[in-house]
């Protein structure tokens, strides 16, 4: 035997050998333009995910013939995104408001009593629950009053919440039974007098605690129908990962006995309202799965803006005797940055008015002392003094935004502000350039819930109209790329999951989602045009077109 032709002959089946033998794949997806939203903005045309993770992406050739697997995709040449991560939402209120009455989009408050009769008459109830009003929306932009439900519903027992959550109108028969007068007061929040001192019915930000004993409680079926339909929505609008920005320690634990149930899938950045129970018990809280991070604490600093609630350090243009209030004032506040700092917890504070936002940097800087890296977050950072703005980056603050919010304000925001401090407000480009980076997120149900409207507003700062010509406070829009990367990398990083989401990597979840057109190269016009055709979390669909 020729020993030297044999060694060759083993070689070569050897090497045959390895070339014909594919690897396995649960799925491959190819023929796309894949957005990894890596450091150097990679793009790919395939990729194959194994046990819900990506284990390679590259040029089409390679992927199809390293991998084999019993589910391939060839998308024709759509687009791939990270799975899109909203980093400021309130998930369970979202679901929560399919089952009450929907007020959004009113035009006036006799469309409000219009769509609280057609509502009562398929609702046996006596108790009606409401949201969604804007008087910012009517023609007569004031508060509305509590008389006008009288006359038309005396019967009832109606509770309506402004869009924002920060203001209440209630009928006359709630204020009766929470006590509510004209001599009661309130910390932190304002019970509306009208013109004959005598409660309005609206009240503002604290005031609306006086009725939790009042209002009815939800049962834990309804916040779990509440969670799925949620988490339905959010995948057909290609999210994969929300917030909840304040929520009870029950309700915490309830969406994590769904997700352990296999029931909800959705990751949630889960906020624990910070309730005084809380500083007894947080050596006890705390949790991080891939699906669930618990470790953050809710603060409310002030009110918003719509209501005057938000503080300012000077008053407001349109209310020259009021400059808003603090729900949780300076020591309080600095209670909370202790407690966090001692627990490990992120604190993530509210924060819309001028001196709201200056107290709570001020706070947190002296707890933080410095450079670090504890990702406490101001959220919504909506009217920053430009003086206040360098402590974001000399502590490490990051400021979590919501490009619509501009773009809902900005027809009224000016009246409240007057036009030297409106240019200060929405400064997302300002803020972003002290981290380098910018979570974005919606607030959603204050805001739509679609991530495009996110991007769309960050980068034209524009209505669908048009309006305003050349946009609003133009200096302050983003880039397409810094827009992507605000609802995708930048997200995941306020919540400490830059590791496992937020980008599409080998070894990461295979979240992601697939659209018809390019949000990065596309017309401005097609951008809210453009469809999901599918949202995938860790390799499985959750939404299909
Ligand atoms: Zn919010």
């Amino acid at each position: 035997m020729n020993y030297k032709i044999s060694i060759l002959s083993c070689l070569t089946i050897l090497l045959i050998g390895s070339c014909s033998e594919s690897l396995d794949a649960d799925l491959i997806v190819h023929n796309a333009l894949i957005y990894s939203v890596n450091d150097q903005m990679d793009t790919y045309e395939a990729m194959a995910i194994k046990d819900g993770r990506i284990i390679e992406l590259g040029p089409e050739h390679q992927i199809l013939n390293k991998y084999k697997s019993n589910e391939i995709r060839d998308v024709q040449k759509a687009v791939i995104y990270p799975g899109f991560i909203d980093a400021h939402s309130h998930f369970l209120g979202y679901g929560l408001t399919s089952s009450q009455l929907d007020l959004i989009g009113t035009t006036s408050f006799e469309d409000v009593l219009n769509r609280i009769d057609s509502y009562h008459s398929k609702n046996e109830s006596t108790w009606i629950q409401g949201r969604g009003w804007d008087q910012n929306d009517w023609e007569t932009s004031n508060f509305p009053h509590n008389d006008l439900l009288e006359d038309r519903f005396p019967n009832l027992s109606i509770a309506l919440k402004r869009i924002d959550g920060h203001a209440i109108l209630v009928s006359k028969s709630v204020l009766k039974a929470a006590g509510i007068n004209k001599s009661t007061t309130i910390n932190g929040g304002l019970i509306v007098l009208g013109e004959d001192g005598e409660p309005t019915g609206v009240l503002l930000d604290k005031a609306i605690s006086l009725l939790d004993a009042i209002i009815p409680a939800l049962g834990i079926e309804q916040k779990t129908a509440a969670l799925l339909s949620a988490e339905k929505d959010c995948f057909a609008v290609g999210l994969t990962s929300v917030c909840d920005a304040g929520l009870e320690v029950d309700e915490v634990d309830l969406i994590q006995r769904l997700q352990q149930d296999g029931k909800l899938v959705m990751r949630v950045n889960a906020m624990y309202s910070a309730k005084p129970e809380i500083l007894l018990n947080y050596t006890n809280l705390g949790i991080k799965t891939e699906s669930l991070t618990a470790k953050t604490i809710k603060v409310y600093c002030d009110g918003a803006l719509g209501s005057r609630g938000a503080r300012l350090i000077d008053v407001y243009t349109d209310d020259t005797n009021s400059n808003g209030f603090f729900i949780t004032p300076a020591d309080s506040i600095s209670k909370w940055a202790k407690m966090c700092n001692e627990a490990g917890f992120q604190l993530a504070v509210h924060c819309i008015g001028t001196d709201g936002n200056r107290v709570t940097l001020d706070e947190m800087s002296k707890v933080l002392g410095g450079t670090n890296d504890k990702r406490w977050r101001i959220e919504h950072a909506q009217v920053v003094h430009p003086g206040d703005r360098s402590k974001f980056g000399e502590y490490n603050i990051l400021p979590s935004m919501q490009p619509t919010h501009a773009t809902s304000d900005m027809y009224w925001a000016e009246k409240r502000l007057g036009s030297n401090r409106v240019s200060w407000a929405y400064s997302l480009k300002s803020l972003m350039s002290q981290n380098g980076m910018i979570p974005l997120g919606t607030d959603f149900p204050v805001e739509e819930i679609s991530p495009l409207n996110t991007f769309y507003s960050a980068v034209f700062r524009s209505d669908l109209e048009g309006f305003p010509a050349g946009g609003f406070n133009m200096d302050e829009g983003l880039t397409r790329e810094e827009a992507l990367k605000g609802m995708t990398i930048w997200a995941a990083m306020s919540s400490f999951d830059e590791e496992i989401k937020g980008s599409l990597e080998v070894g990461k979840l295979a979240d992601f989602v697939i659209l018809d057109k390019d949000i990065l190269s596309c017309e401005k016009q097609d951008i809210l045009n453009t469809n999901i055709i599918a949202t995938y979390l860790s390799g499985q669909t959750v939404y299909e077109k």
